[in-house]
């Protein structure tokens, strides 16, 4: 005989854990009980020796799909004289914690429950069990029971307790279980919350979309805003009353077979559109092939698709019989809406009708919104499906909370081995935004029972996160605090996801990071390793006339180059975009370099990007952020084997090599004189990029020894870039981390600031 108490961690509660110890106990006719704790889940059993050894292998090896086990641990206590195994009761345990599941999408089984008529589940759309459902989005508190979600308004009819109760059923201890007797409901309003339709609200919801209308549909974390993708003047009228006038939508499906029929899917692609998560695939579009109408995604090649991942889309989707606009239910930046009364007010102005359901929504919650490149899943939005599961530290972290940049924010906090990076939490920019990143904080805080002792801010002293670590700070000086330069953090966000502490080359190209001596950085080389950094490269400084106006209207940005590199007197005739422009601005905008008024000085890459694509006669005004550089990506040769390049040199200031730009403009400008097409210039110069950035690795490593290199920030979201880049630095010899579990944007900025500060905080 043999009697062991074992403890499981990971992600093991709300995944069916309990039954599948509970039936492999009783497959090896072990006795004894397993119940869920605040951290981890216990198990006793005892039994013959070899049966118990057997069954141990076994929860590794076979353990629910949904399940992610950290850690075994197991220890031998004498036999207590157990008859029987069973589920005891969950004990909660004070400071204690563990990991909580991401929502999951539909398993087959449901859906197939879902679609048979026979099923006492037939067309009920919050259809879910132990491998499927909303997890999340549900949870008020650990440990994960009924009573702590937003389940607990619903008690469960005989049917489904009978369920829920048996240890053979894959409904048991499924903690959101629910049918159409005891369960939540769907109604259809209109914009005044008055119901319509006939009764049957998906069928009727159904023909709104196929009569053109707009629907406020509420889903798992939120309410999507959704029309026919197929008829452009309901996909125009949505724009216009989101304030989004060519930001690109997403677009759910109905099966693979349908997002074959529109776009171009990889095996690895189809997988990931497939998998428990579920997310916003991007895809290389067919374009005229395709019935989707050009408005959903103005001027580009790729297009955001997802399955449907609810019982409610996939019935929707099946009745509707034609892709469906998804995009988040909000009025252009602002966070998504999640509560049904909340929707009628915030999206009355843009919803012609409500598509609502009586269960509530603990946490917010964006679709996650992933690319393939190189053959790896990369998550450039995280959110549904992958939060709140953490990154795995390598190494043992104080509890510190970190939070993250302004744009695509996330706050992270950590504790041991974990960073729970928070989900897609949205642009900083109004008090909405600034009220769900505050409650979010205090969510996290109480599931994984943090209290944070550092707390870590990027240096820009005018974002958002900025300013609530700096008020935090006047209120308490019981904690830490501890400014993490932007262009380090994103470079400590790349080495933390790959598990690497050593000094590496860093690659920080993005828009805008606050630089700590008072210019823009943007385009930057650093070898940098967790405890610090050192700036060993940048692209030249050149003005911003206009400040953040020069982001919006790159023709500004363009005349800051020109004017910098190329002098003051430089001809603009012949120029496409500058051509027409009011004599009036640019002597203002000259004034304003001369004068230095209200001009910073930017290293930024992604500026570059955007006076390029100005200069190639692309746009030179933006309603999107990166529209700019994103349309010269797509006009550009994805296959070209080689290119020639523009001239560019470095210089050596102080130790720093500086990417003189003068050169480049100046050839950039006579191709276009000379009517080089834009998508040849564009690359043209994308192929410059790629040589620049590994020309500069090369020399940074001659000088130090380094072979390692991190590519981090939001410019790696170009492609075309990336692909170039790893390509050429890996023939180069170098190893290249790249990011996959966390976006290269910003989004993934509070997972460095929260590592650095780990050693920051250590070192004093
Ligand atoms: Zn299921
Ligand atoms: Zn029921
Ligand atoms: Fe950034």
């Amino acid at each position: 005989m043999k009697s062991l108490r074992i403890t499981v961690r990971g992600v093991v509660q709300g995944v069916g854990f309990r039954p599948f110890i509970y039936r492999l106990a009783h497959e090896h006719g072990l006795a004894g009980w397993v119940r869920n704790t605040s951290g981890s889940v216990e198990i006793h059993v005892e039994g013959e020796e070899l049966s118990v050894d057997r069954f141990v292998a076994e929860i590794r090896i076979s353990s629910p799909p949904m399940a992610k086990i950290e850690e075994l641990t197991s220890s031998s206590i004498p036999p207590t004289g157990y008859v029987g195994f069973e589920i005891v009761e969950s004990r909660p345990e004070p400071g204690q914690y563990q990991l909580v599941s991401p929502d999951i999408a539909t398993c087959e089984a449901c859906r197939q429950e879902v679609f048979s008529s026979e099923d006492r589940r037939y067309r009920y759309s919050f259809t879910n069990c132990t491998n499927c459902g909303p997890r999340f989005t549900i949870i008020e508190d650990i440990p994960y029971d009924r009573p702590l979600t937003t389940m607990k308004h619903f008690a469960m009819c005989p049917d489904c307790r009978r369920e829920y109760d048996d240890p053979l059923d894959r409904r048991f201890h499924a903690q959101p279980n629910a049918c159409p007797v005891c369960g939540p409901c769907l109604s259809l309003v209109d914009a005044q919350g008055v119901p319509v339709g006939d009764g049957d609200v998906i069928r009727s919801a159904a023909k709104l979309f196929r009569d053109g209308k707009t629907l406020a549909v509420k889903g798992l974390g939120g309410f999507l805003l959704s029309c026919d993708a197929t008829d452009a003047e309901a996909v125009k009228k949505l724009r216009e009353r989101k304030h989004r006038p060519s930001k690109p939508l997403a677009v759910m499906m109905t099966s693979i077979a349908e997002v074959k029929r529109h776009c171009r899917v990889s095996p690895e692609e189809e997988r990931l559109l497939l998998s428990p998560q579920s997310p916003i695939v991007l895809l290389m579009w067919r374009g005229e092939e395709s019935s989707i109408c050009a408005e959903v995604a103005p001027n580009l090649k790729y297009l955001g698709v997802m399955l449907p991942y609810t019982p409610l889309h996939h019935l929707l989707m099946n009745e509707v019989g034609c892709p469906l606009v998804m995009t988040s239910g909000n009025l252009s930046e602002e966070p998504i809406a999640k509560d049904n009364d909340e929707a009628l007010r915030r999206l009355g102005g843009i919803a012609d009708f409500f598509l609502l359901h009586n269960r509530d929504i603990y946490a917010k919650y964006d679709d996650s919104v992933c690319i393939v490149e190189k053959d790896i899943p990369r998550v450039v939005r995280r959110a549904r499906g992958y939060a709140p599961y953490p990154i795995a530290l390598p190494f043992d972290s104080r509890r510190i909370l970190a939070c993250g940049a302004e744009e695509k924010n996330t706050f992270c906090l950590a504790r041991d081995r974990h960073a729970f990076v928070s989900q897609h939490i949205g642009d900083m920019e109004n008090e909405e935004t600034l009220e769900h990143f505050e409650k979010t904080i205090e969510l996290y805080k109480k599931l994984f029972r943090i209290e944070p002792e550092v707390v870590a801010y990027d240096l820009h002293p005018e974002y958002l996160p900025t300013k609530y670590a700096l008020e935090l700070k006047a209120k308490n000086s019981g904690l830490r605090f501890v400014p993490v330069q932007h262009h380090h953090a994103h470079i400590a966000s790349c080495l933390i996801e790959n598990g690497v502490q050593q000094p590496v080359i860093g690659v920080a190209f993005d828009g805008t990071g606050y630089g700590g001596d008072r210019t823009i950085w943007g385009g930057e080389l650093l070898v940098a390793d967790l405890k610090g950094f050192r700036r060993v490269g940048h692209l030249e400084h050149v003005p911003m006339p206009g400040g953040t106006a020069a982001i919006r209207k790159p023709y500004r940005m363009v005349l800051g180059y020109i004017h910098a590199l190329l002098g003051p007197d430089f001809p603009l005739h012949g120029l496409p975009i500058l051509g027409p422009l009011d004599p009036g601005e640019l002597v203002v905008v000259a004034r304003q370099i001369e004068r230095r008024v209200n001009s910073p000085l930017t290293s930024s890459a992604g500026r570059l990007f955007d006076a390029v694509s100005t200069l190639a006669g692309i746009r030179g005004e933006i309603d999107y952020e990166a529209q700019a550089a994103i349309e010269l990506e797509m006009l550009a040769d994805q296959d070209q084997k080689a290119s020639a390049v523009y001239p560019f040199s470095f210089v050596e200031e102080a130790g720093c090599r500086v990417v003189r730009l003068a050169d480049l403009i100046a050839a950039v400008i006579d191709d276009v004189k000379q009517g080089m097409p834009a998508g040849a210039i564009s690359t043209k110069f994308h192929w410059t990029m790629a040589k620049m950035i590994v020309d500069m690795c090369r020399a940074i490593s001659r000088d130090t020894g380094i072979k390692v290199v991190a590519l981090s920030g939001g410019v790696f979201q170009n492609r075309l870039l990336f692909r170039l880049s790893v390509d050429s630095l890996r023939q180069e010899g170098f190893e290249v981390l790249t990011h996959r579990l966390v976006p290269c944007n910003d989004g993934g900025v509070s997972l460095g600031q929260a590592a650095i500060a780990n050693f920051a905080a250590s070192a004093t």
